[in-house]
């Protein structure tokens, strides 16, 4: 075979992200034709497994069309399984040895790799370092290592593995996932920025009164509530996914699309970020509320058997942050994320200020807000004042709407995973989270972690199904978010 040679390895292939997700990710971008033509997909785990036991595990959530079915044979085809374990060599020889026999047949031209660590975080050293003593090319090719979270459990657990990394793989090898990152609306975020001229006058404190970044869920922890309760909403959501948002909304613009111009940028708004406090935090647990219509609202958090009876762990959070540089002295941003709510949404909004000199009657014109929606059902909308149709004077409030469903109808918008997977073969790190990233991320929120658990503070509770606790609301009215609940919505198809 002519064609350079490509090794995709999943380590903890026999493992739940590697079934629901990897496996299914590398299908759709194969059957796209949008990887390498000479490409082997090596599973690696310590269970006794064949690829056709691995299949059984991960086909079902490959969604193969009738019409794919061939193609899916050809993917199963490039698989392979080797049973290994993680801390002794013998494993990791084999690999190496499947990657030199890989090298042979493609007429000698040397692998590219990429692994993939799907596996608790508890052996991740062990696995890389006998990749580092193993398995790297030998610098006529490239390895890239993808990382998932959770990066560390605290600034000194993040700061020992980032420091491990970095001892064994250049910071261009390191791939950290964080999905948010592959998101199209998340993506588009600097699009929407930097590409249309009426945003960057309007885009600092002069104008905008608040960002508000929210990530709800309408289900509970499922059958996870077990690792849950070690984590905690902030390490599960805040710390990384939101962060990241954050970063892209708050960063000037960069001096070019190269990556670590882009990353710069990201970490000079981290810098001016000041640890969060308590008193800017509300934290909260979710009840049983019987009454409403969801399998898991019969039950509370804390009534699952994996969860202590007096488990502190939030499992809704609000926290307000100030990036004090020169566009964003004073203005607030709001991170809220919790599960066992009353919708699914993540979403990006940015409160603008009144006009000034207001010729209307008092209180008739409302704040403009520009929202992003993430999820579900991409959207981007303006809520603005209008003049009531019709005759008469009056102002009303309306929006300028891009929902993505109607305007981009029948556009495939990949998943988040296909995007970052085929980023790292293309070498593009944008999207992944740099060492010095993922450590301010954590100086900003390993304190009041550690407060909220050294001093048990105990969460406010909240119905599961309802907008989580009212306490959330009154601390962003403190900080100036405005809520009139004037707005009301109609969707296109009712109009
Ligand atoms: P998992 O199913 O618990 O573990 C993956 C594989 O690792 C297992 O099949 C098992 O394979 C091996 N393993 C499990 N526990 C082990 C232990 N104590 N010591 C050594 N090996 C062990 O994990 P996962 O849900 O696939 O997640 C993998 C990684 O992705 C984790 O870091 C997780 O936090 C992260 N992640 C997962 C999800 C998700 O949806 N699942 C989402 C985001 C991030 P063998 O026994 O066959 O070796
Ligand atoms: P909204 O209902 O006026 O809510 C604005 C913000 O105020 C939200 O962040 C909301 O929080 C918060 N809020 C709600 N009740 C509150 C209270 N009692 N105290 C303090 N804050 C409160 O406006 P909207 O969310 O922008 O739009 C309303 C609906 O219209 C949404 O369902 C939206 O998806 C829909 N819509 C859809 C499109 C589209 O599909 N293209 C366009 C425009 C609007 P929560 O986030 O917790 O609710």
């Amino acid at each position: 075979n002519f064609d350079p040679p490509y090794v995709f390895v999943v380590f903890g292939a026999s493992g739940d992200l590697a079934k629901k997700k990897i496996y299914p990710t590398l299908w759709w971008l194969f059957r796209d034709n949008l990887l390498p033509n000479n490409v082997a997909f090596v599973g690696y785990a310590r269970s006794d497994l064949t690829v056709d036991k691995l299949r059984s595990g991960f086909e079902k959530n490959c969604k193969v069309r009738d019409n794919e079915k061939d193609a899916f044979e050809d993917f199963i085809k490039k698989c392979s399984y080797i049973q290994g374990k993680y801390d002794d060599d013998e494993g990791f020889k084999k690999l190496k040895a499947f990657i030199d026999e890989y090298q042979a047949t493609s007429n000698n031209q040397p692998v590219n790799r990429l692994y993939y660590l799907a596996l608790p975080p508890n052996v991740f050293e062990n696995v890389t370092t006998e990749l580092r003593n193993n398995c790297m090319d030998n610098g006529d090719s490239w390895t890239r290592v993808i990382i998932e979270k959770p990066f560390g459990h605290d600034l000194k657990s993040s700061d020992h593995l980032s420091k491990h990394l970095s001892k064994l793989f250049k910071e261009d090898q390191m791939y950290r996932i964080d999905h948010y990152l592959g998101k199209e609306m998340v993506q588009n975020l600097m699009v929407l920025r930097f590409g249309n001229r009426i945003m960057a006058p309007s885009w600092n404190r002069d104008h905008i009164a608040s960002v508000m970044i929210s990530f709800k869920e309408d289900f509970g922890t499922g059958g996870r509530a077990g690792y849950f309760d070690t984590a905690g909403i902030i390490r599960d959501v805040m710390q990384n996914h939101l962060m990241q948002i954050l970063t892209l909304v708050a960063m000037e613009k960069p001096a070019s699309l190269d990556t670590e111009n882009i990353r710069d940028e990201k970490v000079k708004v981290l810098k001016a970020i000041k640890p969060v406090e308590l008193k800017d935090v509300v934290v909260g647990q979710y009840i049983a509320n019987p009454d409403f219509n969801h399998p898991e609202a019969k039950h509370g958090y804390k009534d699952d058997e994996d969860v202590p009876k007096d488990s502190v762990t939030p499992t809704y959070a609000l926290a307000v942050f100030h990036v004090h540089n020169e566009r964003w002295e004073g203005v607030p941003f709001f991170m809220r994320c919790g599960k066992g709510l009353n919708e699914k949404k993540a979403e990006v909004r940015i409160q603008f200020k009144e006009v000034s000199g207001d010729i209307y009657p008092a209180g008739e014109l409302k704040r403009t807000e520009l929202v992003m929606r993430v999820n579900p059902d991409e959207a981007v909308y303006m809520k603005l004042m209008t003049k009531k149709p019709g005759m008469g004077f009056g102002v009303e409030e309306t929006e300028l709407d891009l929902t993505y469903n109607s305007r981009y109808k029948g556009t495939r918008l990949p998943d988040a995973y296909e995007r970052l997977i085929l980023e790292v073969f293309m070498g593009s790190q944008i999207n992944f989270v740099r060492t010095d990233e993922l450590e301010h991320a954590w100086r900003i929120l390993t304190p009041v972690l550690d407060e909220l658990e050294q001093k048990k503070i105990k969460p406010i509770e909240y119905k599961f199904g309802s907008r989580g606790p009212a306490e959330a609301d009154e601390l962003m009215k403190k900080h100036g978010f405005v809520f009139t609940g004037t707005y009301k919505w109609v969707a296109p198809e009712n109009k």
